[in-house]
């Protein structure tokens, strides 16, 4: 009988992770890996952000479902290149996959590739994707207890965006609950909060991100 360790698994993505990444360095291409729940608000804050970053920087999208392309369909709108990943069950997108979608990106046509990986705070986060910053995205409506229940995938986030923060008075979210866990778990992070529907918080975001992408290139 023949025993595959998950570590041994999570070793040969991380070296596939590495040829990704080396990949878009070597066509000038910046990455983002955008986690979070289902319904955290992911497609929405990518929605906005485009918007406010239109004729600056020329994004794409490689969006992780289970099943369909409806977030897809979404960003297809906007005018912006955008793959689908179905993965089929797999609760979390991983390198391998990453490769397989980078063959049908026109570099030359990207600054700045977006993964929005499948809804998920837990195992996305043992997977690097290559990627060179990672978003997590928390809404109000999830609770100010969840960098405390999923450490992982907190800590190794270069920002956490809280989204949907219009409804801070209709809930009992505690943003300097989840801000102490943040400083506490990733030092360095980024915290935003937004309402990406009104567009509140947006610029801020965006901006980190352009300076990000014009530093990190
Ligand atoms: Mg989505
Ligand atoms: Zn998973």
């Amino acid at each position: 009988m023949k025993i595959i360790a998950a570590r041994k698994l999570l070793k040969a993505n991380d070296q596939l992770a590495e040829e990704n990444r080396a990949r878009l360095d070597a066509a000038g291409v910046f990455c983002v890996n955008v986690v979070g729940s289902p319904g955290a608000g992911k497609t929405t804050l990518l929605e906005a952000l485009f918007a406010t970053v239109a004729g600056r920087v020329k994004p794409a999208v490689i969006e992780g479902d289970i099943a369909g392309s409806l977030d897809a369909e979404r960003i297809a709108k906007l005018g912006v290149p955008v793959v689908q990943i179905n993965t089929e069950g797999a609760c979390h997108l991983d390198a391998n996959m990453i490769a397989a979608a980078l063959g049908s990106l026109d570099y030359d046509a990207v600054d700045v590739l977006f993964i929005e990986n499948v809804g998920n705070l837990v195992c996305t986060a043992g997977f690097d994707l290559g990627e060179h910053l990672r978003i997590v995205v928390l809404s109000t409506s999830e609770g100010d207890d969840k960098a405390a229940k999923y450490p992982a995938i907190f800590q190794g986030s270069d920002a956490l965006v809280i989204t949907k923060a219009d409804l801070l008075p209709h809930t009992n979210f505690n943003a300097d609950r989840i801000t102490a866990d943040m400083k506490r778990l990733a030092p360095n992070a980024e915290i935003f909060q937004v309402a990406a529907l009104r567009g509140d918080g947006i610029v801020a975001t965006a901006d980190w991100l352009v300076q990000k992408l014009s530093s990190g290139r």
